[in-house]
């Protein structure tokens, strides 16, 4: 089988198992695993932050890293396909108190006018008061988008007082296609989050980054939760190996998405953009093919490609270390036929 429903199917490499089994370790509790405090202290400067937290998971990271920035009936504001808006399972409400508002771009885009026209820290009696507003970059269902209006949206946020939120889930993606240094797009938000088990290939793991008072807070809440953790070492350890040696790589994953884009695009014109695939995601409308996602996914499965579906119409093919250039050609070829 060639999976391509996600860049978080990887398995940890034979390197990344022998840096877990050989890591120190203590107790995280007592703040006494040094892979741990390695590894938070080692994203937290790659990311131009003073502290970070390392998480079992990302919607974690964004748990603690919203609730650090909006308190219980207050609000955020992000796009309408947010990771936080719609992939967290409510969290941020059930957990947190938090409400949401929401603008709608093509790609996940940061809309700059419908971000003005939405921000209320503070219209009376009656509104919920915005606290801060969250962006993806780059933006998973957006189709692996990097944020071209990140900047400005930082410096509008800057000049109202209002904290940003980074789901940097798949900021390593963004960096690399962009040239722009992660700690660009990180230090401009009061707190950020990337993962390690996404492109990165490590098996679990995030890390919270923000300032030592924010990340503090986020470690008592981290603990309250439930999700304080022992000689989790083993699996810093595996991060700090996947920033070794699996960043520079992700151009692999992208040149790999724009190939598989051209392919589907030569099958089902207007499917896809191919020079709108930025990173290591491949969004495919399916609309004017005649062809539900169900029987292309089907149709795949049955001849060895795993592949997903977003919303109505949409399939999602995503590209990662366990995909070889040539698994992908294969994959596309697969789906161009279901197409065509
Ligand atoms: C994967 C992902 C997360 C975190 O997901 P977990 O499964 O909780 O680790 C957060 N944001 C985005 C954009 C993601 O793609």
């Amino acid at each position: 089988m060639i999976d391509l429903r996600s860049d978080t199917v990887t398995r940890p490499s034979a390197g990344m198992l022998a840096a877990m089994t050989s890591a120190p370790v203590g107790d995280d509790v007592y703040g006494e695993d040094p892979t741990i405090t390695a590894l938070e202290e080692r994203v937290a400067g790659l990311l131009g932050h003073e502290a970070g937290l390392f998480t079992v998971t990302g919607s974690l990271a964004n748990i603690l890293g919203v609730r650090a920035l909006v308190a219980p009936g207050t609000e955020i504001l992000c796009e309408a396909n947010a990771h936080v808006a719609r992939a967290e399972l409510g969290a941020h409400a059930a957990l947190s108190g938090v409400t949401t508002r929401t603008w709608s771009a093509a790609g996940g885009q940061i809309d700059l006018d419908q971000v003005r026209a939405l921000v209320a820290p503070d219209l009376g009696p009656y509104f919920v008061p915005t606290a801060a507003v969250s962006v993806e970059n780059t933006h998973n269902f957006g189709g692996g988008t990097i944020q071209h209006h990140f900047d400005a949206l930082a410096d509008e946020l800057d000049a109202r007082g209002l904290p940003l939120h980074l789901d940097g889930a798949r900021l390593w993606n963004a960096s690399v296609a962009s040239g722009v240094a992660p700690a660009a797009y990180a230090s401009r938000a009061a707190a950020a989050s990337v993962c390690l088990s996404k492109g990165l290939g490590a098996p679990v793991g995030s890390v919270l980054v923000g300032s030592q008072e924010l990340v503090r807070e986020a470690r008592v809440w981290r603990k309250r939760l439930g999700a304080g953790w022992r000689q989790a070492g083993v699996l810093a350890a595996a991060g700090l190996y996947a920033l070794d040696h699996n960043v520079e790589r992700l151009a692999e994953d992208h040149a790999n998405a724009r190939q598989i884009a051209e392919i589907l695009a030569d099958a089902a014109p207007g499917s896809v953009k191919p020079d709108q695939v930025e990173t290591n995601i491949v969004v495919a409308d399916l609309a004017a093919t005649g062809r539900t996602v169900a029987e292309v996914v089907e149709g795949a499965k049955a001849a060895g490609v795993l592949i997903g579906g977003v919303g109505a119409t949409q399939l999602r093919l995503v590209t990662h270390l366990d995909a070889s250039a040539a698994h992908c050609r294969q994959a596309a070829e697969v789906v161009a036929r279901l197409l065509s």
